[in-house]
């Protein structure tokens, strides 16, 4: 299928008021060639009827969704319950469990970034992951969010150095040693554009830490329209360890590390998902502190973490020197 890279329309739906919709040319490549490879998925992270599909570039094989909402518009997706602006989405026993998982990754960049060094986290959120590292070294943190509540939480009760900004906006004044990017790079309209940022923001020998959901995954592969990484229309790009890499490459940035992450979650969000479809009875039961759903999932992403096909990601890339 050729696309006409400029052509617009308009959705409606009962969530919300009309949103303007644009098909763009693949992020990475350019190309305007690409085919569907599921159509019609519907945002079952806010359970509202509009339906994306996601398109394979057929030059580069990158995906993403399309068409996608426009710049503009785009912020309709996301209402103050989107569940990351939450930061009390786990209690208990997971945040406990939460934390450890954190406290590793907050080790490992310790292992690569040096004493009083400029780390920034780019989409901190409410600041847990900051939070985190402030209690493991002496760098110099910061964080940026375009969520007003989250950089207030994180401000205000965790006494973090952070603003209201996105990266687009994130001025280029200073050399980084370390840029953390949790989960955002594909929420944002070009990741092509922000890897140039990233080789202008990051000190030459300096890390770029990205974690991305992965759709070369047994997640996607198995749970397919209800994988819960496409997070149709908010997340811009699919990435797998190919094309992040191929990404890496062209930017000037060198792949130190790819970590394929433990993560049960995905698997029940997926069967939640499928519920939403089928049987919403089951919905409350398809709950990330359900013990039973835990205990029969938590095993098979052990599996999927064994084999490299993890739905979640984790990548150490280190800027050309
Ligand atoms: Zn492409």
């Amino acid at each position: 299928m050729l696309i006409n890279a400029s052509s617009s329309s308009t959705l409606t739906s009962p969530a919300h008021s009309p949103v303007q919709v644009i098909h763009v040319p693949c992020d990475f490549c350019g190309s305007t060639k690409r085919h569907y490879y599921i159509e019609k998925i519907r945002d079952y992270d806010l359970d509202w009827p509009d339906t994306f599909n996601v398109a394979i570039c057929d030059n580069c094989g990158v995906m993403f969704p399309d068409p996608r909402p426009t710049d503009q518009d785009i912020f309709v997706y996301y209402p103050p319950n989107y569940n990351p602006f939450n930061p009390r989405q786990v209690t208990g026993g997971l945040a406990r469990v939460k934390a450890f998982f954190d406290r590793r990754k907050a080790l490992k960049v310790l292992r690569y970034v040096g004493p009083k060094e400029k780390i920034v986290d780019v989409g901190c959120s409410w600041g847990g992951f900051l939070a985190m590292l402030k209690t493991l070294g002496d760098w110099e943190l910061s964080g940026i969010d375009t969520d007003p509540g989250s950089i207030e939480y994180a401000r205000n009760v965790l006494k973090l150095n952070v603003r209201v900004e996105s990266f687009e906006a994130f001025p280029e004044d200073t050399l980084y040693d370390c840029v953390i990017m949790k989960y955002t790079l594909d929420h944002l309209p070009s990741p092509a554009k922000a890897f140039e940022k990233l080789a202008r923001i990051i000190r030459p020998g300096g890390y770029f830490v990205l974690q991305i959901p992965n759709n070369d995954s047994w997640e996607a592969a198995i749970l397919k329209r209800y994988w819960h990484g496409w997070e149709i229309p908010r997340h811009m790009i699919y990435l797998t360890p190919q094309t992040t890499a191929a990404y890496a490459k062209k930017y000037g940035f060198t792949v130190k590390e790819v970590e394929h992450e433990l993560n049960p979650n995905n698997w029940i969000w997926g069967l939640r998902y499928w519920a939403l479809d089928h049987a919403r009875f089951l919905v409350p039961f398809c709950d990330i502190k359900n013990p039973f759903l835990l205990a029969v999932l938590t095993p098979i992403a052990a599996l999927a973490k064994f084999f490299k096909k993890s739905g979640r990601t984790e990548y150490i890339l280190q800027r050309n020197k």
